[in-house]
């Protein structure tokens, strides 16, 4: 009966996968390993090696265990450096070889592992959820910046935008990365009778109308702004007095044509033209096409002056 018995346990310690268990020899060599072993150390065969080539013996650790007065040992596993595994068990000492048996202590680590995992899937939810809300920030940011630039009646850009490209736009030129740079300023004639004859309604919509020519006139390149009340700014880059002066007269051709319902009088507007000299301050630049614009209105509006034309 305890032959029956006894045949079971080592046929259940042979074969299992959980336990490991050794035989050596008094020269400390393997004789016979168990399924664990084989599955632990699938590498090579065991068999013959020294024990030390796979695990060390902990200095101190033998014992007597609590739970049998069977001598208690733990063993650390060093055959593979990347995998930190520590074994407690026992050894049988026979009349030729030593039994090991031990049982994996990994039992700890293994939940500070699955508590890392959770922890990390954690994280990168985390990390998902702030790179959403990252990503929503930035589009409003982008709608409040570009909110911050434009002009909300006629949506072309305002006067910080223009300052801001400007500087850009100065140090490309020193850097000769674009050639150069003519503005035109355009103010329209006699808007506050249109106000006061028509309203201040009628007169949003004319300014509307006047920015749309003005963006119908103009390529993408072109800086289009509105200044300030009904004075509008034209940038074109590459571009010369030449060609400006041809979109500017569409301009003021087109807005002579303009028919806006209840509005029987003719829409005019008076414009200069200046060219960018190197190195010149903007605000100089500024100054010498509102000069222009004021000499167009001086000569009777509705009429264009340019730089070359002036001298
Ligand atoms: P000039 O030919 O000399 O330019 O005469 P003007 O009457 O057009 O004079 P000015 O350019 O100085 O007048 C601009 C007017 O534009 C004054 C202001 O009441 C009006 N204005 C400014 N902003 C707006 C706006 O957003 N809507 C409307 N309807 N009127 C505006
Ligand atoms: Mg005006």
């Amino acid at each position: 009966m305890w032959n029956d018995y006894f045949d079971l346990i080592v046929n259940y310690i042979y074969s299992s996968k959980k336990i490991i268990a050794i035989e050596i020899n008094q020269s400390k060599e393997i004789v016979k390993v168990n399924q664990g072993v084989k599955t632990l150390i699938s590498e090579e065969s065991t068999i013959n090696k020294p024990l030390s080539r796979y695990f060390k013996i902990k200095e101190n650790s033998i014992g007597q265990s609590s739970r049998s007065n069977l001598p208690e040992v733990e063993l650390e596993y060093v055959f593979d450096k990347k995998l930190r595994l520590f074994f407690t068990g026992y050894f049988l000492e026979g009349p030729k070889n030593t039994l090991y048996i031990f049982e994996n202590n990994a039992n700890k680590e293994t939940n500070i592992i699955e508590k890392i995992g959770e922890v990390n899937l954690e994280l990168s939810n985390l990390a998902r959820d702030i790179h959403k809300k990252n990503k929503a920030l930035k589009s409003k940011n982008n709608i409040i910046t570009s909110l911050m630039f434009q002009d909300p009646l006629t949506k072309l850009h305002n006067r910080r935008y223009l300052y801001e490209k400007f500087e850009k736009l100065s140090s490309m030129l020193r850097m000769n990365s674009i050639d150069n740079i003519t503005m035109a300023i355009t103010d329209i004639d006699n808007f506050k009778t249109i106000n006061d004859t028509y309203g201040h309604d009628i007169g949003d919509e004319v300014l509307v109308v006047f920015a749309n020519l003005i963006k119908s006139i103009s390529r993408e390149n072109d800086l289009k702004v509105r200044f300030g009340g009904d004075e509008f700014i034209l940038i074109l880059v590459n571009g010369n007095l030449e060609i400006t002066k041809k979109r500017m007269e569409q301009l003021k051709h087109e807005f002579e044509n303009v028919k806006i319902k209840g509005v029987h009088r003719p829409l005019t507007t008076s414009i200069g033209i200046a060219e960018y000299k190197k190195y010149e301050d903007f605000q100089n630049l500024l100054i010498r096409a509102d000069k222009l614009l004021y000499k167009a209105k001086e000569l009777g509006r509705n009429t264009i002056v340019t730089e070359s034309s002036e001298k």
